[in-house]
């Protein structure tokens, strides 16, 4: 079907943070899967990873224990703030799992009969009926009405919103079982979520006993230099979840929660291929080489390098470009609303440079590559992207 306006450009083959397409071109890759190929191309962990497990067993069925389902749940809870995990196979499948477990909290713990999610404007949160219903962006959501009952919006980064909000919804007594947010929001434009704006989300949360929902989709897994989103603003989170760089490139999906809001039960929810041996066995060795290989330093270094770069162009085209933002290794170059260009422009006049990039709505360019990126590699595409600006302006 015709779901995706793709670019023209197929490729087939990779290595590091380059691809190759089939007439043999190089390409710097800053897109990564959209923050998804945490090793990049062709890892030999991720080689080795994949070869042993296949070899070994690859997918059985959560009907029996899994001990590499085990090992990973093991990984993730030491290495967050959360007790417990669900694994499913992508990012909607996470927060739809998520949106079940709040669901039955509120029913459950707080006695509420339809119980709210709240969510923010310009947030992402996956393609099915629930979640784009979560995503408070009306583009995703045109045609496919009627929508899941049960959410609201709010503005991101407005405390004093969300507090209004809460108040209005529970007047009658507590309908609100959860808020759902990014730390920072990927697709709705690279936009870093405000550290006081989160400490004041969360005293909200406990003050009505609501669950704190962070969508570490995008950011989880140490692409922001620390390897949960939640980890840049103070707080902790009650439920998580993550996706895309979890697995490196194979897909799998997971929502972990603190022991305290663990409500799901036996028969509860499932998922055939969720957790299976071969996902499980590779996002363990992606998993353990973001932490031991120096990634999140890495992603740190690189993301500082990367924004003084994009910064450099900020100054040098000032009728185009507003400012830089972002953690890590996912940034944004911000365009001016009145720019002359796109940020599909950008990327379309990128792909001729032989530099992979990916909007994040009109006016923002995203970059989000391998967490493996050097500097040299770093200091080539800023040189590639150069070139595509210069030949559009
Ligand atoms: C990509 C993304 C999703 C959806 O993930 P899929 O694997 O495409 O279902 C959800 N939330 C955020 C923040 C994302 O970036």
């Amino acid at each position: 079907m015709t779901t995706y306006g793709r670019f023209p450009l197929a490729l087939t083959r990779g290595a590091g943070c380059r691809v190759w397409d089939d007439q043999g071109n190089e390409y710097l890759d800053m897109v990564a899967g959209i923050a998804t190929c945490t090793l990049g191309h062709a890892h030999p962990v991720m080689v080795e990873a994949v070869t042993q497990q296949m070899q070994q067993l690859h997918h059985v069925s959560n009907l029996y224990y899994i001990p590499e389902q085990g090992a990973l749940a093991q990984w993730l809870t030491d290495h967050s703030c959360a007790d417990r995990v669900f694994f499913c196979n992508s990012g909607a499948e996470a927060n739809e799992g998520a949106i079940k477990l709040a669901r039955k909290y509120g029913h459950t713990t707080l006695g509420i009969e339809e119980p709210v999610i709240i969510t923010a404007n310009a947030s992402f949160h996956g393609r099915t009926l629930a979640t784009i219903t979560a995503t408070g962006q009306p583009k995703y959501q045109k045609n496919f009405a009627p929508l899941v009952p049960g959410f609201h919006y709010v503005p991101f980064n407005d405390g004093d919103a969300l507090e209004s909000a809460i108040a209005a919804l529970n007047a009658n007594g507590p309908r609100v079982a959860a808020v759902l947010l990014e730390a920072l929001q990927g697709e709705g434009g690279v936009n870093p979520g405000n550290v006081q704006y989160f400490k004041r989300v969360r005293e909200l949360c406990d003050r009505h006993n609501i669950l704190l929902i962070m969508d570490e989709v995008q950011v989880g897994v140490g692409r922001t230099g620390k390897m949960w989103g939640y980890e840049n603003l103070g707080i902790e989170p009650d439920v998580i979840t993550v996706a895309k760089g979890l697995g490196g490139g194979v897909p799998i999906g997971a929502m972990l929660c603190k022991s305290s809001c663990d409500v799901l039960q036996p028969g509860d929810h499932a998922s055939t291929y969720g957790g299976n041996p071969f996902v499980c066995g590779v996002a363990l060795a992606v998993c353990q080489t973001v932490q031991s290989a120096g990634l999140m330093a890495n992603a740190s270094a690189r993301g500082q390098q990367l924004r003084q770069g994009l910064l450099k162009l900020v100054d040098a085209y000032p009728q185009l470009f507003e400012q830089v933002r972002g953690w890590g290794l996912i940034n944004g170059l911000v365009l001016k609303e009145d720019a002359a260009i796109k940020s599909i422009d950008i990327v379309k006049a990128a792909i001729e440079q032989q530099l992979l990039l990916v909007p994040a709505g009109p006016t923002v360019v995203r970059f989000v590559p391998p967490l493996i990126i050097t500097e040299a590699e770093i200091d080539e595409s800023l040189k590639r992207l150069a070139a595509s600006i210069n030949n559009i302006v």
